[in-house]
């Protein structure tokens, strides 16, 4: 069972971890990650999203904020006060260490895979995690203040400037990653994580063949919301989706998806929509996709993979948690072959 997942930072990462705990032991996960957030402070390369799965898959991440490592300390800022800087965005001492590491590897020359390759492997991570590509993809967004870097508008403005549109520059020059291309290929099952889509989903589709590979890829194409109730869980998806002039709800996630995708997890607080996912011609499958513990997380991965049993020909079942595929909940409103064609 090969399994794919796309993703940014916190939500997907959990998802990603159910799904480490979730799949059989011979089953292979690929993470391909949004790369469109990592940006250069103090002559570091940051790369947010790839850190915060690769914390949250060795089992060190900070379990309050989702990000950076648990019981890190910050003896680096205050020190930095003391010289008079005012560090906006705060890197825990031991979080540094990443920064350190992978500035000096890519300086050396390796690529931004070959760097994440060494250091989650260091930290005793199975999962392959892959960046979208080892080019410089930046977010910018567009704003009723002007143009802000991503990180300038997420971390220090707080996300309040008013979005007017999304710029992911250097994306459609950059290469999609090659083993990415490759997982898609020949995956079982492809999961679109509980990710910011405008965020963290769409710069990886912005790179020329992520999404044609998605439309081409012989596994269902499957994404959990992250939207519930009209509101994101954390973050500004909600937001960011009323100010570019979509209604903020789970059906417009699948909207936006539909292109490339054969079912959509809905939030069991939003079962009064399924009928409109399945209008979009997308299986529904119906539950709980809060993910506030490991159980959560895999019982979540689990009936994921269970519902991708249900919209290919073939069974393949693949998750030790799982009871038989059938006997899950949520039905499949579409039979069991797949179509990518465009559903709008
Ligand atoms: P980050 O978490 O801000 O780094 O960015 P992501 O790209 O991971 O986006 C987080 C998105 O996932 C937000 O829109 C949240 O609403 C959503 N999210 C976070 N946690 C959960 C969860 O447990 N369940 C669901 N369904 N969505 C979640």
């Amino acid at each position: 069972m090969n399994v794919v997942v796309f993703t940014g930072g916190v939500g997907g990462a959990k998802l990603a971890d159910g799904l480490a705990r979730a799949l059989d032991a011979d089953a292979s996960l690929t993470i391909i990650v949004n790369t469109a957030d990592d940006f250069e402070l103090y002559g570091l390369h940051i790369s947010p999203d790839l850190d915060t799965v690769m914390y949250t898959l060795a089992g060190i991440a900070n379990p309050t904020t989702g990000w950076g490592i648990q019981g890190d300390t910050f003896q680096n800022f205050e020190m930095l006060e003391r010289y008079g800087v005012a560090p906006w965005f705060r890197i825990g001492d031991r979080d540094m260490a990443t920064h350190l590491l992978r500035t000096q590897m890519l300086r050396s020359g390796a690529t931004l895979s070959q760097v994440t390759h060494t250091l989650a492997s260091r930290l005793g991570v199975k999962p392959r995690i892959l960046p979208m590509t080892n080019d410089r993809v930046r977010t910018v967004v567009d704003t009723d203040e002007g143009l802000y870097a991503f990180q300038e508008y997420f971390v220090k403005l707080r996300w309040q400037p008013e979005v007017r549109g999304l710029i992911y520059e250097g994306a459609e020059e950059a290469e999609p990653q090659p083993e990415a291309l490759r997982a898609i290929e020949t995956a079982d099952t492809i999961i679109i994580a509980p990710s910011n889509l405008y965020l963290s989903i769409d710069p990886i589709l912005a790179i020329p063949g992520m999404r044609d590979a998605l439309l081409n890829a012989s596994a269902p194409v499957i994404a959990v919301t992250p939207i519930i109730g009209g509101e994101a869980v954390k973050g500004p998806a909600a937001k960011l989706m009323r100010e570019l002039g979509v209604e903020s709800s789970a059906v417009a996630v699948a909207k936006h998806y539909a292109d490339f995708l054969n079912g959509f997890v809905l939030d069991e607080r939003d079962a009064h929509l399924e009928p409109h996912v399945a209008a979009l011609g997308i299986g529904v499958l119906t539950t709980d996709t809060l993910m506030h513990d490991a159980d959560s997380r895999a019982r979540l991965a689990c009936e994921v993979i269970g519902f991708a049993d249900r919209l290919r020909p073939e069974r393949l079942g693949g998750c030790r948690l799982g009871r038989p595929a059938d006997e899950q909940a949520g039905t499949p409103r579409r039979p069991a072959s797949l179509d990518h064609s465009p559903k709008l």
